[in-house]
Order: C-alpha cells, then structure tokens, then sequence
C-alpha cells in the first residue's frame, strides 16, 4: 500500500529456527550434540569439532520446509502487516534443488507471505526498506535503512563497533515499530 512503512525481515532465525532444525541433523548425522551458546559466530567456528562439510545437511529435501517458527513470530507479523508492507529477504542456499521451492512454500503456508513479498539475495545492502530485521550482525550494519539485529549469541557487537539497535524477542519488534 502507498506511503506505508516498508519492513524487510530474514528468516533463519529470525522468523524460522534454523538452528534447531540445524542441531537435529548434526545429532542425526553426526552424533553431535552442540548447544545454542556454542554458536558464538555465524560460521560456528567456536562449536567443538565442527566440520564445514556439516552444512551439506541443509541441502536435504525437506530440511527448509521442516523448521518451525520461532515463538511469537507468526502472531507478530499478521499484526505488522496493519501498519507495514513486509516482506522477507532470505538468502537461498546454494546448490540445493529444494531449498528455494521449499522456503517459498513454508513462508506462505505458515508466515502467510505472498510470493510477491519474498525476495530471495545474499546481498540485502541492496534492498531498499524503511526498517530490515535480522540476525547476521553485517547485514545489519551495511543495510542503508534503519538495520535491527534479533539478538543471538552469535551476533554479539564486534569489539570496537559501535552497537546497533537489538531486540530480543517479536514482542519487542511489535513495541518498536508501534
Ligand atoms: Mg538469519
């Protein structure tokens, strides 16, 4: 709608937990049980003996449409869609033939986003939006708007950088854009 505030959000781990789904698979595959506060990077180089390969895992059928939303999400976004236009930007992972079919199709059924509101790019510095929420700390800060981390252990401020608006939670988002 015209003159409406444009709200981009992320998936993984913003509106979907990526990472459970992630830590089953490894336990699944591997035998290995990491917890949240082990992921203190976005490439996981602090989880004890994670193996790169390990992301090959994502690339199942099935694996991205089989995340659950994370609490509050749902209820959160039907209620910004009354003051905003939001839509998704989501990276698609590469060289997987499922991953992109089956993001699109979990983002309508359970998000209720149209296919017109999801934009698939690795490069959301390139999006033009009012508001991104996200959890990668350098999309957040190269993002040219107003750029929001969604607090996770792994995306704790660099030391030096200057700190970035955080939230913890989708109440706090409702709160924020209220
Ligand atoms: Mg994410």
């Amino acid at each position: 709608m015209a003159g409406q505030m444009i709200l981009l959000v992320d998936c993984d781990d913003v509106l979907s937990d990526f990472t459970t789904r992630f830590r089953e698979y490894v336990k699944w595959a591997h035998g290995v049980d990491f917890t949240y506060a082990d992921i203190q990077d976005y490439q996981y180089r602090t989880v004890p003996g994670f193996n790169p390969s390990w992301w090959d895992l994502c690339k199942f059928p099935g694996f991205a449409g089989g995340m659950e939303p994370l609490p509050g999400a749902v209820e959160a976004v039907k209620k910004l869609r009354v003051l905003a236009e939001v839509f998704c930007v989501t990276s698609p992972y590469h060289d997987s033939h499922w991953w992109m079919d089956e993001r699109l199709r979990w983002l309508e059924e359970r998000l209720g986003f149209d296919y017109q509101h999801v934009i698939f790019t690795h490069r959301k510095d390139m999006i033009r939006g009012d508001m991104l929420l996200e959890d990668r700390w350098d999309n957040v800060a190269t993002f040219p708007g107003k750029g929001v981390l969604f607090d996770r252990p792994w995306n704790q401020t660099p030391v030096g950088a200057k700190e970035l608006p955080r939230v913890y939670n989708w109440d706090n988002v409702i709160e924020l854009c209220w």
